[in-house]
């Protein structure tokens, strides 16, 4: 950050060592380290910030302990310049926000009359008088700037002058409360001590290769550029390249992603199965509807989850004709009309039934194509067959069927959106190579 555009905050000067603001996350709750809750206030305040440009180096989740949260806001103070506390505002004496930041500025907490006030009212609101220990909740460390409260909680902002200087946001815990008063009170300052700055971020959604082969295909490509923070996200079902950005002049950060990430389609060619906000089933639907054709299911081990993709997205109904669950292996035979005998021959999870699912479902539901798959999700093998055994197949618009198996890796969740990502991603590279 340079000195010109440094926030100048309670006439203490904010200002970062390099050219960026650093943040750090403080969250606040015994219940986070016993396991109990998952930190996702942390996760999404790291996304905000990363949006107005400021860095977020540290998420750290306290006890509810003052002078453990006072060594974590000294040990922290000397490294960011912004510091989100979130939780521990409440009114009962296991909330410590209020303590341990006025501990760790050297100040009191000091009752502010009119917060109070501001807590009735939000009390009277809700039709209830407010209990007693709500009071506390008025206390704030002595310089403090208050926030009214949303909730009941009202939330404040101090500077910590030595160690720091840094400035201190607290928050409660409750994800609403939180999200409106970061909104409301935090993140326009934040704006101001950062400066103008922009962080955008292109996502390349991979699928049918692994982590690894698809870092040796991208990572000599940002080698030599030190504007783009390049990272690599694994799901289950697909790898995410992600190109970051960030830059004083917002347009030219959004500029400085486009030649890269055109670079990086190119290298990952028919690899790329979505880009930014379209992923596989939007795509699939996507070229469907650009080629007027529609699609079919009959799924075995997915019970329906490919159909479910599909649908789950607005306008599916112009491709997504139908999708059948033919879970049983008799239902297989009844319902949709396998072949008994290829069934006693070959058993449900084999290459020649999948064959049949695909063909059957395309023409059952009179669609221009057709996915049939099957295969052993676990956690225990079927009829000798490893857990992971997936088979999926194509029938394409003029009969003809494909059909490619693969033993998928993870637990029963995993096997089941893979198999349904192959099977989508077949038809999506079969339509975008016409
Ligand atoms: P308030 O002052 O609004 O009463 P608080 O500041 O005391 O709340 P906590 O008591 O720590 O906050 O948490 C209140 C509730 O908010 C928790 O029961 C939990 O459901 C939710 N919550 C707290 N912290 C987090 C977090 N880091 N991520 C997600 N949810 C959280
Ligand atoms: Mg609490």
């Amino acid at each position: 950050m340079s000195s010109q555009d440094a926030g100048t905050v309670d006439g203490v000067e904010i200002r970062a060592a390099g050219d960026v603001a650093r943040a750090a996350i403080v969250s606040v709750g015994s219940e986070l380290l016993l396991g109990d809750l998952t930190d996702t206030n942390a996760t999404w305040l790291s996304s905000q910030l990363r949006d107005i440009g400021v860095e977020v180096l540290h998420h750290v989740a306290v006890r509810d302990d003052t002078e453990e949260f006072v060594d974590v806001l000294h040990w922290l103070a000397e490294r960011v310049e912004i510091i989100i506390c979130g939780g521990g505002l409440g009114p009962t004496s296991d909330d410590r926000t209020r303590e341990a930041v006025a501990a760790a500025a050297g100040v009191s907490v000091v009752h502010h009359d009119d917060l109070e006030e501001q807590i009735l009212q939000r009390f009277a609101k809700m039709g209830r008088a407010m209990p007693p220990q709500n009071a506390r909740q008025a206390g704030i460390p002595a310089g403090a700037r208050p926030f009214a409260p949303v909730g009941t909680a009202p939330g404040f902002a101090l500077t910590i002058a030595s160690p720091g200087p840094v400035r201190v946001y607290a928050l409660p815990g409750v994800p609403w409360e939180l999200r409106e008063l970061f909104h409301r009170d935090v993140a326009p300052e934040v704006q101001a001590i950062a400066g103008p700055r922009a962080t955008v971020t292109r996502v390349v959604h991979v699928v049918g290769r692994g982590e690894s082969d698809v870092a040796q295909v991208v990572e000599p490509l940002v080698a030599d550029n030190d504007a783009v923070e390049l990272s690599f996200l694994a799901r289950s079902h697909e790898i995410q390249v992600r190109l970051t950005v960030s830059d004083r002049d917002p347009d030219k950060a959004r500029a400085a992603s486009e030649p890269l990430l055109a670079e990086v389609i190119e290298a990952l060619g028919a690899a790329v199965a979505g880009i930014d906000e379209e992923q596989l089933e939007d795509v699939v639907l996507r070229l469907l509807g650009a080629a007027d054709e529609t699609v079919a299911t009959a799924e075995s081990a997915t019970a329906g989850d490919i159909a479910g993709r599909l649908g789950a997205i607005p306008g599916a109904s112009h491709g997504l004709l139908g999708g059948m669950v033919v879970y049983d292996t008799d239902v297989k035979h009844e319902v949709l009309g396998v072949d008994r005998a290829l069934l006693d021959e070959h058993g449900p999870v084999s290459e020649a039934v999948t064959r049949e699912l695909a063909r059957l479902a395309r023409e059952r539901f009179g669609a221009d194509w057709g996915i049939g798959v099957t295969g052993c999700a676990g956690p225990e093998p079927q009829n000798g067959q490893p857990v992971g055994t997936t088979f999926w197949a194509l029938a394409h618009p003029d009969g003809h069927v494909e059909v490619h198996g693969r033993l998928m890796p993870g637990d029963r969740g995993q096997v089941i959106k893979r198999l349904g990502s192959a099977a989508l991603d077949l038809l999506r590279r079969r339509l975008q190579e016409r």
